[in-house]
């Protein structure tokens, strides 16, 4: 149906009338959609529900699935020396969700698991919803072992971890055709957790005869509405299983269709590997990442869409109102962000200062620290993974402690959570501990425990300064120096993912190292941020704070308006979702 669209929007809201069929079913391991609701880990989660929130705001049929995660992704603890341990975030689905009546019945081993959903209604800007269904085994119906397999993100072993894509896959297409959506005109999959969704479809293409007897153009009918988001250039982070696991829990003929398609190697599945082969538009999340995946997978015509973030949702509530003052139709269509260059600087440094005292404020009430709202602020704050770095900026000690002493003071605020088994990411945070406590005499570094969505919103917007330092090219995107930017903070980062296409030097921020195509050079880089800091950022903020602020103005005017997930969203609708006739 939706095949017929000349130009989408005005009839994206006529075909709302179409109750049940939907443009778009997004399917994703993780969903950050609300602070209360602990089912997400990053930025991959935190991508999900800010594209739901761009679906609801445009009218858009849409519907999201993911699991439920009762015991939700993890709660940080850390030691005063920086060690950190972790406790079950155990939440109240029926506080939050609708629970749903409908059943499900997924196959696993040979034995059926039911699967039950709550749904979460996502409400955008015009009032138009989008649910959000989470999937849920926890039913008394099933075994101690199978109530237990949608209660943890990315917990388990491999057994647990593949039941759980399973339920994901299989659980969710069910669950979509007995909730009434039976014409959906795109899958998508946010990266391959999801991607056993394909093996569900092309079953019911072979009405019973079984995958042994697909016919190409019964695949043809699936593909031609898959479609998949790469979204890390490292291969850990690409799900594989062995294939005698999968034997186990699919059973022979699935394994041998999987095996036939070329999605296993060397005993092992690549879920990367079906989503790959069984989409018709593939992309990765920024132009740079594009290039890395295409030489990762060659066979494969990968495009790119740079992320976003939802606009309304990472505006601090300061700058929310200035912009409703001086361009009311910001929230609406995001593009007006670009007439934040009519917004007199003053306004833009009163405003952020403002945004800044409501962070140090939440600093001291987590922290009892008080730090100073006249100090250069820097903010980093990332899940904890090695090549993100988090230690880079304590590299050369004596040129941080010259720093302080010749140009002026600097205070830092960190955050960020390590998995629960990553040893590497959870040594990173002691790093920082570490440096911090020997550099105590000349600088103030905060590092914040349990790093979320409401944390995430206070540090993106009341910093003066957000820092980036990944191992490039090893950032697919990163977004949360798109947050900033809606709140005018400008990015010091390494030109990698988004930073690439966003920067432009001393206009939307700064940055460390030479040009992207340049190879990695840790010591150039180390030097090229100290540099910067000395040279260049920290003599404007102390003492041109009219030009800092016009800086901060263009940030705004130049990323604001491009790097959210209104224009993502139409991009996807442009290029994905409903360009399949042309492509
Ligand atoms: C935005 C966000 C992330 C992702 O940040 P990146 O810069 O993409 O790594 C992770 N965690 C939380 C809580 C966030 O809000």
């Amino acid at each position: 149906m939706a095949g017929t669209f000349a130009c989408f929007l005005p009839v994206v809201v006529v075909l709302e009338t179409v109750v049940n069929d939907l443009i778009l079913a997004y399917f994703s391991m993780e969903f950050g959609i609300d602070p209360a609701i602990p089912t997400y880990s990053g930025g991959l989660g935190i991508l999900a529900g800010d594209t739901l929130r761009a679906a609801a705001d445009l009218g858009l049929p849409a519907v999201g699935v993911t699991l439920l995660q009762r015991k939700g992704f993890f709660r940080q603890h850390l030691s005063s020396s920086g060690e950190q341990s972790e406790s079950d975030f155990e939440w109240l689905p029926e506080e939050h969700l609708e629970q749903l009546t409908p059943r499900v019945q997924v196959t696993l081993a040979g034995k059926p698991v039911w699967v039950a959903a709550w749904r979460y209604q996502v409400k955008g800007e015009s009032g138009h919803t989008v649910p959000l269904y989470f999937l849920d085994t926890n039913l008394p119906e099933n075994t101690a072992w199978d109530r237990g397999l949608t209660d943890y993100l990315y917990g388990g072993d491999e057994r647990y971890r593949f039941c759980q894509e399973v339920i994901l896959g299989y659980g969710g297409v069910a669950m979509l055709r007995t909730l009434g959506h039976r014409s959906v005109e795109a899958y998508h999959m946010n990266e391959g957790h999801s991607a056993l969704m394909i093996l569900a479809l092309l079953e019911e293409q072979t009405w019973g005869r079984g995958l042994g007897a697909l016919k190409p153009e019964e695949r043809e009918a699936v593909t031609r509405h898959c479609v998949f988001t790469t979204h890390t250039p490292l291969p850990v982070g690409h799900d594989v299983f062995p294939v005698d696991l999968v034997r186990n829990v699919l059973g022979d003929e699935r394994t041998d269709f999987l095996a036939d398609s070329r999605c296993c190697d060397e005993g092992k599945f690549n879920m990367t590997g079906l989503a790959l082969n069984f989409s018709r538009y593939v992309n990765g999340v920024s132009m740079r990442h594009e290039e890395v995946a295409r030489s990762m997978h060659s066979n494969h015509r990968i495009d790119a869409i740079t992320n976003g973030v939802h606009a309304v949702t990472w505006t601090s509530p300061t700058f929310q109102k200035l912009y409703d003052r001086f361009i009311p139709q910001w929230r609406r269509d995001n593009l007006y962000l670009k007439y934040a260059i009519r917004i007199p600087a003053e306004e833009i440094w009163r405003t952020h200062n403002e945004a800044k005292r409501e962070l140090l404020d939440e600093v001291a009430r987590r922290t009892g620290v008080r730090l100073e709202p006249s100090v250069l602020t820097i903010g980093f704050a990332r899940r904890a993974a090695e090549y993100k770095r988090h230690a880079l900026f304590f590299t050369d000690a004596g040129r941080l402690k010259s720093l302080v002493r010749e140009v002026g003071p600097i205070q830092v605020i960190y955050g960020g959570k390590a998995h629960p088994r990553d040893a590497a990411g959870k040594a990173i945070i002691r790093r920082v501990f570490e440096a911090a406590g020997a550099l105590r005499e000349y600088l103030s570094v905060v590092y914040l425990e349990e790093y979320d969505i409401t944390l995430a919103k206070y540090l993106c917007s009341g910093v003066d300064l957000w820092l980036n330092t990944p191992q490039k090219p090893q950032e697919a995107s990163g977004t949360s120096g798109m947050k900033a930017a809606l709140n005018g903070v400008p990015t010091l980062s390494v030109l990698d993912g988004w930073w690439i296409e966003g920067h432009i030097e001393g206009v939307t921020g700064w940055s460390i190292g030479d040009g992207w195509q340049s190879a990695p050079d840790t010591a150039r880089e180390v030097a090229s941020l100290y540099s910067k800091l000395e040279m260049v950022i920290m003599p404007l903020y102390y003492h041109r704070p009219e030009r800092f602020a016009r800086v901060m103005r263009s940030v705004i005017a130049l990323n604001g308006s491009y790097f959210n997930t209104q224009r993502m969203i139409q991009q996807y609708l442009l290029n994905a979702y409903l360009a399949r006739k042309s492509a």
